[in-house]
């Protein structure tokens, strides 16, 4: 029932759209154009206000979409992202073969236009042929990128209450994601003193030294890249360190961001709480001539929680379901990644993350394998026929 050339004329046009995290004005346009021209009506359609809660510069909230149940029963939710990385710049999508791929030396936004189009084709196949559904919103989110901020300001209200939700944002449509790690990212400022380093080297205190031995004893304790602790796991990152300007000036300055993951919440705090007492201790060891030492400011941002849902869940097993009767085998999985859906979950809306063929997202290599958007798009299908009865 899923028309193969409209949905590839979806998606092929809204991968076309530029939309990086912040500025997903267009796409929610092309969306909505295209919602219009299957049948939604333009007043189950809106655009919410997590752009006012969200810290930096969002041209646009999340677009929601109500369509009016034509069964009765409890609404249910379809998530997608809008935006795209910034290796997406200046993308061309191209078909070759079964895939489509980027033209130039870009990634493709496959991750997540495919969710994006997958949403759309659903909308239209249920009104085309006036399939029976329950109460449906369909959520377009912004910032998922940059640390899921649409999904962590949408309101269960503006969503209409749903009791499940089923969240795009992978390839492989047997894979039913039904949990997520968790993530903090830290920023330290290590405030060092500056001195001549030919003539008194000893009336410094160097910030880079400090950030050194706070980075090697982060390694030589075990919390530096993949961590594994007493049947724990985890993972750390230091991906920026900026400071100094000259050889001859002892460094006062130096900045470092760094991120930590974890599926088990304590575990998580453990190596977050170790790697800032490092910086501490690093900052206290190295002293100038006059015992004088530097400081450290430390920050956090929790980004989200982890979560992991019981396979007995009902959206677990509706989508495990629905992708048996298209002839997959279903498997259930935890990921190391954060999604959309650890923060409907911590909404209190059951949420899986499915697949609609995007592969190798962020990278050069991206692309999108057609048969599992396609069937992606059906999926989405059998879903709300499932809940149909
Ligand atoms: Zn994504």
């Amino acid at each position: 029932m899923v028309n193969e050339k409209n949905a590839l004329d979806h998606l092929m046009t809204l991968l076309a759209v530029p939309g990086l995290s912040g500025r997903e004005g267009k796409v929610a346009k092309e969306i909505q154009r295209r919602l219009k021209s299957v049948g939604v009506k333009p007043s189950w359609m809106m655009i919410d206000r997590a752009n006012k809660k969200i810290p930096g510069d969002f041209e646009i909230g999340n677009l929601i979409v109500k369509l009016p149940g034509t069964l009765k029963g409890p609404r249910i939710l379809f998530a997608s992202h809008m935006d795209t990385v910034p290796l997406t710049r200046g993308a061309v999508p191209t078909i070759r073969g079964r895939r489509i791929v980027p033209k130039g030396p870009t990634a493709l936004g496959g991750d997540n236009r495919t969710a994006v189009a997958c949403l759309v084709t659903l909308a239209e196949t249920l009104l085309k042929h006036k399939i029976p559904h329950p109460p449906l919103t369909l959520l377009f989110t912004v910032g998922e990128e940059i640390g899921l901020w649409g999904a962590r300001y949408v309101t269960r209200k503006d969503l209409g209450n749903p009791t499940m939700g089923f969240n795009y944002d992978s390839g492989d449509p047997a894979l039913i994601e039904i949990g997520a790690i968790g993530a903090h990212r830290w920023e330290v400022g290590i405030q060092g003193i500056a001195s001549h380093a030919g003539v008194h080297p000893d009336h410094g205190v160097s910030a880079i030294l400090i950030a050194s031995q706070a980075i090697a004893e982060i390694k030589a304790k075990g919390y530096f890249g993949k961590i594994r602790k007493n049947g724990k796991a985890g993972t750390s990152n230091i991906g920026v360190i900026q400071g100094g300007e000259a050889t001859n000036e002892v460094t006062g300055k130096v900045f470092l961001k760094g991120e930590s993951r974890s599926h088990d919440p304590k575990f998580l705090d453990e190596i977050t709480d170790t790697i800032e007492a490092c910086f501490h201790r690093a900052a206290n060891r190295v002293k100038n001539h006059k015992k004088k030492t530097g400081k450290v400011k430390w920050s956090v941002a929790k980004d989200y929680n982890s979560f992991k849902m019981d396979r007995n869940e009902a959206c677990v097993q509706i989508a495990c379901t629905a992708a048996k009767r298209l002839g997959y085998q279903p498997r259930c999985a935890v990921i190391d990644g954060g999604l959309d859906a650890n923060y409907l979950n911590a909404h209190g809306i059951p949420t899986v993350t499915l697949g609609a063929g995007q592969h190798h997202p962020h990278t050069l290599d991206e692309y999108v394998n057609l048969k599992e958007y396609y069937d992606g798009c059906r999926l989405a299908l059998e879903i709300c026929k499932e809940r149909a009865g």
